[in-house]
């Protein structure tokens, strides 16, 4: 099983920012900057090609709830939403997931 779909299942603990019947959102465990949150599907998707319109539909869906959860607690100035695809892209665990990325100007560690 992958390190995300043991996230979900609760097997390795984690900081939960969101979570509902088909979406499972907590921070990342090394922090680009302070709330950088990951947003994954509770089914196991290796990445954005084997989405389903239905999977994608109940991710993105509540991204934008996610994201004023991370406004009002950190009060960033800013927000990057990412998603890598393909080692070559930057991805490393192969769970599809969206990275939430607060921004608080420069210097914030990003970019
Ligand atoms: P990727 O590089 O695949 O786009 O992003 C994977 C992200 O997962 C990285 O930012 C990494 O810090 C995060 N990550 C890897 N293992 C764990 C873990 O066990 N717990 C949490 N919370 N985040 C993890
Ligand atoms: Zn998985």
């Amino acid at each position: 099983m992958c390190i995300f779909c043991k996230i979900v299942n609760g097997e390795i603990p984690s900081a939960k920012v969101f979570e509902n019947e088909h979406v499972y959102a907590f921070l990342d465990i090394s922090q680009v900057t302070k709330g950088h949150t990951l947003i994954v599907p509770k089914i196991h998707k290796e990445n954005l090609y084997e989405l389903t319109p239905e999977i994608a539909r109940n991710l993105f869906e509540v991204v934008p709830t996610i994201a004023n959860a991370i406004k009002e607690q950190f009060e960033p100035i800013g927000l990057n939403l990412l998603n890598n695809n393909g080692e070559k892209a930057g991805q490393s665990v192969f769970h599809f997931h969206i990275h939430l990325i607060p921004r608080y100007g420069k210097g914030d560690g990003f970019g």
